[in-house]
């Protein structure tokens, strides 16, 4: 994986100043490392019956629907408010300044759905707890949170609900 991740590009300044962004699109663009991350994030569930990815817009659009294809399950997105054509259910969280939601297709999961959530980077973890808090008033069965990258000095995997294995493949 360090061949994979030698290819994150970190962007400073974006999308504010201070963030420093870690940019995946050098990793996608990468056949072998591509398909070496892809493997990555869906190994731990290999043996495991994962009924639907749960991916949250836009990075995780890529990364869940292809980890989805990998191990035979379906996709779910999670989208930014009024994406999503048909009935939703939105949940609000707070960033930095301000706040922002997300949305579910209300008839996305099935109670006892078994769900693995798939994101690019855990930060504050604001958005993937509003991803789970979705998924979980469906009556999903969450399996676990898997991210390629988590910045550690945010700590947001204690925003996440205990109980719910929370994996990264890189902490920074
Ligand atoms: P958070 O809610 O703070 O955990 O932010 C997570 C979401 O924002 C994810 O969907 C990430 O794609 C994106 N994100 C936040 N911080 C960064 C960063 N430093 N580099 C790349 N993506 C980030």
């Amino acid at each position: 994986m360090e061949d994979v991740f030698s290819l994150v590009r970190d962007v400073r300044d974006f999308p504010k100043p201070g963030i420093v962004f870690k940019d995946l699109t050098p990793v996608f663009r990468d056949p072998a490392a591509f398909k070496a991350l892809i493997a990555a994030l869906a190994a731990p569930f290999a043996d495991q019956r994962v009924d639907a990815v749960l991916g949250i817009e836009a990075r995780g659009f890529i990364l869940g629907a292809a980890v989805a294809v990998h191990l035979g399950a379906g996709f779910v997105p999670a989208r930014k408010p009024g994406k999503l054509p048909s009935k939703t259910d939105r949940e609000s969280y707070s960033l930095e300044y301000g706040t922002d939601a997300l949305e579910l297709h209300s008839d996305a999961f099935r109670p006892g759905d078994r769900v693995l959530l798939v994101d690019d980077v855990i930060a504050t973890g604001g958005t993937a707890r509003a991803a789970l808090a979705l998924a979980q008033r469906q009556g999903a069965d969450v399996i676990a949170s898997m991210f390629a990258l988590e910045l550690d000095f945010l700590n947001g995997r204690s925003l996440l609900p205990t109980g719910i294995p929370v994996h990264s493949l890189l902490h920074v």
